[in-house]
């Protein structure tokens, strides 16, 4: 399955820049306008086919003609489906000044690390800089302060699954991510990114006790503002720059020991057992999901892997070894067993993440042999590094630890 990826690269605001978003902030507005008067007149629903025909530019490429009565139909489709839950979504009603300019592959072309976005014959191409390859779409908006090109590439799978192991997945708040696929358990520390985000709501509190003491309108209450943004956009990039990292170190340490299906645990109730199909598959994960999971989800498909969703009710509280289940959930982060008999202690998210593979494979509350596991080794955060070191040096929870992977 094929996946796409995105570059956003910024570009600075030109006259002609401006004049092709007004040209298709018009013909945008002009099908709107076109569309909603012929249902008013004639109770006649059009077409995409026919409004493409009708509207076109002499100063913009054919197709990016087409893709700005394309967006209006996009729009209303999705509004159609967002009133299956919103009774009051509104179909798209406003016209627009200026609209983003998307270019088609057919309008693409690259030469000497210039990129030209034809405009269509006989108009100005737009040219940018550009030292990376050709993508397969490129799209122009304006961020509010600045045009932006996002540029998107088909991301070819590029591995085959090396094996036939599942994987469960814990998220969790303490731990990122917690893997177990029968024999190995894998950690990911949220240690530091727990951290940058209490520092992030502290910050947050700090800044704006400043900015409320502030006068109203005053020189300095913007010039806060301003930091404020600035602090805050950074953060968000360290948070992102982190879970990137992570998430990447445990797919690819699940792909060398042979995984094929990865299991995330999901807190609400949607099994994902059917096929959906691809697209729709997609949309669950990333609307499910937190990024971590969207991250984990997008990463092991590029290498081939299966991402199943998992619903994970009673997962913490169950014993793999004997299949009790605990009358409250664990206190810390060690399961112990109940069953007097048993007694079976482990560390708590290797627990769920256990418990989730069991409820994948439909052996979920019954007994199991867990005596040839390996202890848990936690994958630690280490900042701008890219050295493999060895496992064995971050193993520090051997079996019946209290004090799991040193965390
Ligand atoms: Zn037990």
């Amino acid at each position: 399955m094929n996946s796409y990826t995105v570059r956003r690269v910024h570009i600075s605001k030109t006259a002609q820049l401006d004049e092709l978003a007004h040209e298709c902030g018009q013909l945008y507005s002009q099908t709107l306008v076109f569309f909603w008067r012929t249902v008013r007149h004639k109770g006649i629903w059009l077409f995409p086919k026919h409004l493409k025909r009708l509207f076109t530019s002499k100063q913009l490429h054919a197709h990016t003609a087409d893709a700005c009565v394309e967006a209006f139909f996009a729009g209303l489709s999705s509004w159609r489906e967002r009133r299956k839950m919103d009774r009051a979504a509104r179909p798209p009603h406003k016209r627009k000044w200026y609209f983003r300019i998307e270019y088609k592959r057919s309008a693409l072309s690259l030469k000497d690390g210039q990129l030209r976005l034809s405009n269509g014959r006989g108009n100005a191409p737009l040219m940018l800089e550009w030292p990376w390859e050709l993508p397969q779409t490129v799209v122009i908006h304006w961020t509010g302060t600045q045009y932006e090109a996002i540029a998107t590439y088909v991301l070819e799978t590029q591995g085959e699954p090396r094996g036939e192991r599942i994987a469960g997945i814990d998220l969790g708040e303490i731990h990122m991510a917690v893997s177990h696929d029968g024999t190995q358990t894998h950690i990911l520390n949220g240690r530091l990114l727990r951290s940058k985000r209490q520092y992030r709501n502290k910050l947050i509190e700090h800044l704006d006790k400043r900015i409320s003491r502030s006068k109203k309108g005053s020189r300095r209450r913007k010039k806060l503002i301003r930091s404020k943004h600035k602090q805050l956009r950074k953060l968000k990039q360290q948070i992102a720059d982190i879970e990137h990292q992570q998430t990447t170190r445990l797919v690819s340490t699940l792909y060398r020991e042979g995984v094929q299906t990865v299991v995330i645990g999901d807190v609400r109730a949607i099994r994902q057992n059917t096929d959906v199909g691809s697209t729709t598959n997609q949309k669950l994960h990333q609307w499910s999901a937190g990024s971590v999971r969207h991250k984990l989800t997008y990463k092991a498909q590029r290498l081939g892997m299966l991402v199943a969703l998992q619903e994970e009710a009673r997962t913490s509280k169950t014993c793999p070894q004997c299949g009790h289940k605990r009358k409250t959930a664990p206190k810390g982060r060690v399961f112990r067993c109940t069953n007097k008999k048993c007694g079976f202690i482990w560390h708590r998210d290797g627990v769920g993440a256990m418990n989730i593979r069991y409820k994948y494979r439909g052996e979920f509350g019954v007994p199991h042999v867990v005596a040839a596991m390996a202890p848990a080794a936690g994958i630690r955060h280490l900042p701008h590094t890219r050295v493999a070191r060895e496992q064995s040096r971050e193993n520090v929870c051997v079996g019946n630890c209290t004090d799991a992977a040193g965390l």
